[in-house]
């Protein structure tokens, strides 16, 4: 068995990893981290093909934490771009701006939709349902039924690939925090003066793609703790202490100190060994992750659209989402090409993740041809990703679940957690970046 002195060993190097490896960094704690594939990054990487550069998924800095958004600005050395791109949604042929405000939505729907509307939403004024348990009652309770309908309820069900009935609140992030139709009836009549705080709107964007973040990291660390192909495939214990780690199912390295896991909570509890406890053991298959497929397609046009991104509710569209890089910085493209990012959620085992390419492209290129979003003959060139871990499906009750599981695994004295999949929760870069700043802090202190 191999021995390696370190402080902390940091399994997985996507953000939650190279957020916590470069805090370690920062107050000279020496560290080793592990990352299974050949590149850091996780799910936030950014893809070079040629003269064209995307995202594994439309990734933006949300500026609600000012410390973390200053620091991964010095990270960048002031290469982040403040972007106002709009957003738009794609219903019945027509782009209604989102977030939804009073004028789109009065020019867009039918009289007798818009009756509807105003009326479930004056009913919803007077009713006292408090506290809604699931995102379906959350969204008719902040919009009515209709205006969810129409804009929610299929987008969120396609996306998790679960009834909105059975979805946690949480499914909506910050979302829909501050945005129902009192607020769309006052940013109507204050203008500028009113300024809700909810995730969308500008945001920060690096200029060399949202992985630029985690690769200037990567260089500041410098290669030598980063190890890459390093899949960890079991972890030993005993007493209530991590005693080893496996990597690639051959090499066992001995742990002394600490560890970090930012692995997937299901996969962190099946790698254990001695395994958990039975009941245990049987929480982990609970934990299921949405995963995603991404089409990639270039096109020999400037602009595709004018929007940071475009969101499909309608449950004919496979896709929720097509983002364009080049809104988003003008490094991301050539000046005359641009290409458009289309994600579409699924399981690991529909056909849509297992399709050959040959098929899935031609599926979504016939949609958005025949929606008269795109012409064959701009397609210059198409390639695929698949994103397994994409999203913890956050269902009710699934809160009390993992709270037993981290439970359990807070019984390991040398043992930390950390991560969006690791804690499976529904969290972001700048709580990401925060978390791991305050984990490191405390180790220090
Ligand atoms: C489509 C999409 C859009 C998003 N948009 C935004 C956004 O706009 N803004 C925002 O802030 N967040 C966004 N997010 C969320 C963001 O991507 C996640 O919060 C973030 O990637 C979570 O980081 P993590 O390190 O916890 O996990 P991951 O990114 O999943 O990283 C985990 C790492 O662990 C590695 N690993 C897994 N198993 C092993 C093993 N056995 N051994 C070693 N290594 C292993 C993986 O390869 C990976 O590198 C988005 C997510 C998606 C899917």
């Amino acid at each position: 068995m191999n021995e390696e002195v370190k402080n902390i060993h940091i399994l997985g190097g996507g953000p939650a990893g190279m957020a916590s490896a470069y805090f370690a960094k920062e107050n000279n704690i020496p560290f080793g981290l592990y990352e299974s594939s050949n590149q850091i990054g996780g799910n936030c990487k950014t893809i070079t093909d040629g003269d064209f550069k995307y995202d594994t998924g439309a990734h933006r800095l949300h500026d609600k934490d000012e410390e973390i958004t200053k620091l991964i600005r010095s990270i960048l050395k002031n290469d982040l771009l403040k972007v106002e791109a709009p957003s738009q949604i794609f219903l019945k042929g027509k782009l209604i701006d989102f977030p939804l405000n009073i004028k789109s939505i009065f020019k867009q729907l039918n009289w007798n939709d818009l009756q509807k509307i105003i009326s479930e939403n004056m009913l919803n004024k007077f009713s006292n349902i408090k506290d809604p348990k699931t995102f379906l009652d959350m969204a008719n309770q902040q919009y009515g039924k209709t205006l969810s309908n129409l804009f929610l309820i299929n987008y969120t069900e396609k996306l998790w690939g679960e009834n909105a009935g059975v979805l946690s609140t949480k499914v909506a992030g910050d979302r829909l925090k501050n945005l129902n139709l009192t607020s769309l009836l006052k940013s109507y009549f204050k203008g500028n003066r009113y300024n809700p705080k909810h995730l969308e709107g500008g945001f920060y964007y690096p200029k060399n793609g949202f992985g630029s973040i985690f690769e200037s990291i990567e260089t500041k660390l410098g290669k030598e703790n980063i190890n890459l192909n390093s899949n960890v495939t079991k972890i030993y214990h005993d007493h209530g202490l991590i005693k080893g780690i496996m990597i690639n199912d051959s090499k066992k390295i001995k742990i002394k100190d600490k560890v970090l896991s930012t692995l997937p909570l299901n996969y962190l509890l099946k790698i254990l060994n001695p395994k958990p406890p039975k009941e245990i053991q049987k929480l982990a298959d609970g934990f299921q992750f949405r995963s995603l497929r991404i089409c990639i397609l270039y096109l020999n046009i400037r602009n595709f659209s004018k929007n940071a991104s475009i969101y499909f509710p309608d449950k004919l569209f496979p896709f929720t989402r097509i983002y364009e890089p080049k809104n988003r910085s003008y490094k991301m493209a050539p000046h005359d090409k641009t290409c458009i990012v289309i994600e579409v959620p699924c399981h690991k085992n529909d056909s849509v993740f297992n399709d050959s390419n040959k098929v899935f492209f031609e599926n979504i290129k016939s949609l958005l041809i025949k929606n008269n979003l795109l012409n064959k003959q701009d397609i210059i060139n198409e390639s695929s990703i698949k994103v397994p871990f994409a999203y913890p499906i956050l269902k009710i009750g699934i809160e009390d679940e993992v709270k037993k599981a981290l439970n359990y695994l807070e019984t390991f004295r040398n043992l930390y957690i950390l991560g969006r999949n690791a804690k499976f929760e529904y969290v972001h870069i700048h709580n990401l970046f925060r978390n791991a700043k305050k984990f490191i802090n405390q180790l220090n202190g």
